[in-house]
């Protein structure tokens, strides 16, 4: 019988409960049932988690690659045995259906054993001399204790970016994890505790996020932050982090065009973005948001892609069969609600769905607007949730501008048969990532990240490790 487990903080390899003994409810979304409770940090909690990181850091630092890789995969190996209840309590706190949750856990363990090959190549330089007798070397360290704070999507996936690149290059980490979906991060943690990571290296707190944030970036032991959210918080983190002088990472909101050209293969472009927006009920920043369709094929499209939000299967994510969970919390249900209501009031056509689905648990209709004027706030604010706006455009300057518009630049898709028209795209779309005629993003080897509002920064591919390395120059003379 699996069961939600009550969540502790781990702080220098021992799970603890708050030292003033506050705690947070958890609820189930689909239920709206409180399911637990987490232990909530406090400043005396989190002065244990700095000085465990500090400490915790230079035992890492001085442990070998080959060494930290190993423990790495061991605790991939540890995701993999423990899918099914992993998958459960993510289920349980999140929402997604249950094949979902297993995805994400697998996906995890796949970016686990991909940063620990990847912390054994932090390659540096030899550079040639102007002297004989002189050797100069750029040599990359491990930046320090990084604190990372992560939103409650993908409760694993959040972090499992952040957690490997730091550990592969030798920092250790305190984990700030969504508390509204707590168990299943503390669940990746024991598997790195478990896998044999020393103590103090992988510390796990919950809280006021403002509260966390704004002590664990001025604290002087912490040296790198990286935050996944919103734009509007990113901006205050990233602020923090520049008057404090910390090396940051920012993977902040986006809202994806997704242009299907006339010379689209339709029923691909229609099935790729389907399952991409509904994925996970819309709740990911990467999802196609604005569908901008071509005129000599908008009508097919769209009749296509009401057809797939008609055939989702709405439902608790651990029943089966279910497509489409609730949504996490029930900000997104007025935020749903408020969206449809301003682009309908401003002319934009309900093509399906709209509405909550009963008073019990967060289901919303997975929902498409089509004709949307660009004054609707759902065409400038990420709608975060299970809602494709369809519009039309007649020349690929008209879709290239509006795909441009927006401050965001994170994930943008395409369709079309044209090299030409491919080419182009990938030289003026205005994103950090751009995947044409099929969804190719999110992978770990490749680079994941955005650009203008969107944030800075990748977490994905090798450049994801130099996040977490200084380069030091060094001069020897014989
Ligand atoms: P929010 O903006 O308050 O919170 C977003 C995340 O940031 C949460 O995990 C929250 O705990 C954290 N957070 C908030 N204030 C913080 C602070 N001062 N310090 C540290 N962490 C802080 O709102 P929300 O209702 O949770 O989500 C609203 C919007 O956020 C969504 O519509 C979406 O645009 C965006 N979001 C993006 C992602 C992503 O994957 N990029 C994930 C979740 C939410």
């Amino acid at each position: 019988m699996q069961t939600y487990p009550d969540v502790k903080l781990h702080i220098n390899g021992e799970w603890l409960d708050a030292i003033g003994g506050e705690t947070i409810p958890v609820v189930d979304p689909a239920t709206e049932e409180v399911i637990g409770k987490i232990a909530h940090a406090r400043k005396a909690d989190l002065d244990l988690a700095l000085d465990a990181s500090e400490k915790g850091f230079r035992v890492w630092r001085d442990t070998s690659p080959v060494e930290r890789s190993r423990i790495m995969r061991r605790a991939a190996d540890l995701m993999r045995a423990r899918v099914d209840q992993i998958a459960y309590v993510m289920t349980r706190e999140q929402g997604k259906p249950l094949a979902q949750s297993r995805m994400e856990v697998i996906g995890a363990a796949d970016t686990i054993d991909w940063f620990a090959e990847e912390g054994r190549r932090t390659y540096g330089q030899i550079i040639p001399a102007r002297f004989t007798g002189v050797s100069q070397m750029a040599i990359k360290l491990p930046v320090g204790p990084v604190a990372a704070f992560t939103p409650w999507n993908f409760p694993v996936n959040q972090i499992v970016r952040k957690l490997s690149a730091a550990l592969s290059t030798g920092c250790s980490i305190i984990v700030k994890a969504p508390e509204e979906t707590p168990a299943s991060p503390a669940e990746l943690i024991r598997a790195f505790v478990d896998a044999g990571v020393p103590a103090g290296v992988v510390n796990l707190v919950y809280g006021t996020p403002a509260e966390i944030s704004e002590y664990l970036i001025a604290h002087p032991v912490i040296r790198k932050i990286s935050f996944t959210g919103s734009t509007p918080v990113g901006k205050h983190l990233a602020s923090l982090a520049g008057r404090h002088m910390k090396r940051a990472t920012m993977e902040l909101g986006g809202h994806a065009p997704a242009i299907i050209f006339d010379d689209a293969d339709l029923e691909k472009a229609i099935e790729v973005t389907a399952a991409a927006k509904f994925r996970n009920a819309g709740q990911v920043c990467v999802a196609p948001t604005r569908f901008l369709v071509q005129d000599g094929i908008a009508e097919r499209f769209t009749a296509g892609l009401i057809e797939a939000a008609r055939a989702l299967k709405v439902g608790n994510g651990l029943a089966d069969g279910v497509t489409l969970g609730p949504l996490a919390n029930e900000r997104r249900i007025a935020a749903m609600e408020e969206m449809i209501h301003d682009a309908v009031s401003k002319g934009a056509a309900l093509k399906t769905g709209g509405k909550r689905i009963g008073n019990k648990g967060y289901f919303f209709e997975p929902t498409v607007l089509a004709n949307v004027p660009t004054s609707a706030m759902v065409m400038n604010e990420e709608p975060f949730g299970p809602l494709a706006i369809v519009n039309r455009f007649a020349a690929y300057e008209d879709a290239i501008a509006e795909a441009n518009r927006l401050p965001f630049g994170l994930a943008s898709y395409a369709f079309t048969g044209s090299l030409k028209t491919a080419h182009a795209l990938s030289r003026q779309m205005e994103a950090g990532m751009l995947t044409i005629n099929h969804n190719g993003l999110s992978l770990p080897e490749v680079p994941f990240g955005g650009i203008k509002d969107s944030g800075y920064g990748t977490e994905g591919g090798s450049e994801a490790t130099q996040a977490y390395l200084d380069t030091r120059f060094v001069s020897q003379m014989s």
